[in-house]
């Protein structure tokens, strides 16, 4: 099966349960900072989201 990265957002922000789940990085990096951006009012750069919110699984 191929790997995804997933982005929990309860990890972030404790009351909040948006889950992103991709097959392609990429993609998930862009919709995890477009939804940190929107409803966090956080900026997150693709590396920050990468190596501390993103797990691969
Ligand atoms: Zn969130």
């Amino acid at each position: 099966m191929a790997k995804a990265h997933k982005l929990d957002c309860e990890s972030a922000a404790a009351d909040c349960r948006f889950i992103i789940q991709s097959e392609d990085e990429e993609e998930a990096v862009e919709l995890a900072k477009k939804h940190m951006a929107d409803v966090h009012g956080q900026e997150y750069t693709a590396e920050e989201l990468q190596e501390e919110h993103l797990q691969v699984v």
